[in-house]
């Protein structure tokens, strides 16, 4: 392979660079192509991704990255219009509750320091993601949950709401005649918001914020807070988050694979088929029962979406064009 394709096709970590540049040592070449990478990077950067379709938060993180805010408050504002959606079911405000009718959220936020702050159990709260922010920057820790976490929250300026909506309330009611518990796939109890985003140097932050699944046992929390699982991101690298059936992307540490993945080189879209196929490797054929899915972004402002069934979409603000994606699948159907 010509050097410039090589470099071209590599990881844009450092590894990859360090390995090219190790293979063919010619300056004046190198610089050349550390000209034309930078060049296309540029060309992409800023961006923002998140997963579904969700084109008036990504439209809110855009902005927020044009007003010369900083990503971190980008991912914030994008996830609080989800929060703030009481229409839908599964982050924020309007959430559907436990079995029991509590709505509890959880939710993480990443900046490109690797720093990071994560609520878990939290209730009577809306903003989740700002409550999650709060915690990496005023506390000494990563994550808090329940009580502890909803009197930070208040301490911190946040007010009391009532999160369960007549909507929600009423679907509830609706659930308990049977009170069967089974994952659903794709419909709006998977919904959880994980939204990335690059900044126009290629500073990356990412988020990710729900009310978890719908009707679960009281106390159980998912990947959304659980950094490594539902969110994760190296700045030298890229970032990855996931919604669907949390405890299959917590028990293959998904979001953290995805990086490490990239790392070593692959692409976003390959990275998350290797996520998936990991999943589907484990669980025999009962992956055919729930969903997963994910979304990445590298450096380079490249990134890729795949799910374990059809439905699953990732909408992508670049280069001033919000558009819904619909992500490739791995069950299809003979
Ligand atoms: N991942 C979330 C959880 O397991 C649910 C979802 O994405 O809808 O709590």
């Amino acid at each position: 392979m010509k050097r410039r394709n090589f470099i071209k096709n590599a990881s844009l970590t450092g590894v990859g660079l360090a390995v090219g540049n190790s293979i063919l040592g010619c300056k004046q070449e190198q610089k050349e192509d550390e000209n034309t990478v930078e060049a296309s990077t540029k060309a992409l950067l800023p961006l923002v991704i998140a997963t579904w379709d969700v084109k008036n938060a990504t439209v809110k993180a855009w902005e927020t990255l044009q007003n010369g805010e900083t990503v971190l408050d980008a991912i914030e504002k994008g996830c609080n219009v989800e929060e703030d959606n009481a229409e839908g079911l599964s982050v924020g405000k309007g959430g559907l509750p436990d079995r029991d009718g509590n709505v509890t959220l959880d939710a993480c936020i990443m900046n490109s320091e690797g720093n990071c702050g994560s609520v878990v159990y939290l209730q009577n709260v809306s903003h989740a993601i700002s409550v999650a922010r709060k915690v990496m920057e005023d506390t000494p820790h990563v994550m808090l949950a329940g009580k502890g976490a909803e009197q930070f929250a208040y301490e911190s300026g946040f007010i009391k709401e009532d999160l369960l909506t007549e909507k929600a309330k009423k679907a509830w009611n609706e659930w308990k005649i049977k009170s069967e518990y089974k994952p659903i796939i794709n419909i709006e109890n998977h919904d959880t918001i994980g939204m990335l985003a690059i900044d126009k140097d290629g500073n990356l932050s990412g988020g990710c914020t729900t009310s978890g699944l719908a009707y679960k046992m009281a106390g159980r929390v998912g990947d959304s807070p659980i950094i490594g699982s539902g969110l994760f991101l190296d700045n030298e690298v890229g970032a990855a988050v996931a919604t669907g059936l949390g405890e299959e992307v917590v028990k293959t540490v998904g979001s953290f694979l995805i990086v490490e993945l990239m790392r070593q080189g692959m692409t976003p879209q390959q990275a998350c088929e290797e996520a998936i196929s990991r999943i589907i490797d484990k669980t025999n054929s009962n992956y055919k029962n729930f969903q997963v899915g994910y979304i990445a972004v590298n450096k380079r402002g490249e990134t890729g979406s795949f799910a374990i069934h059809k439905g699953f979409s990732m909408t992508k603000y670049q280069e001033n064009k919000n558009e819904k994606i619909e992500s490739d699948f791995y069950f299809k159907e003979p």
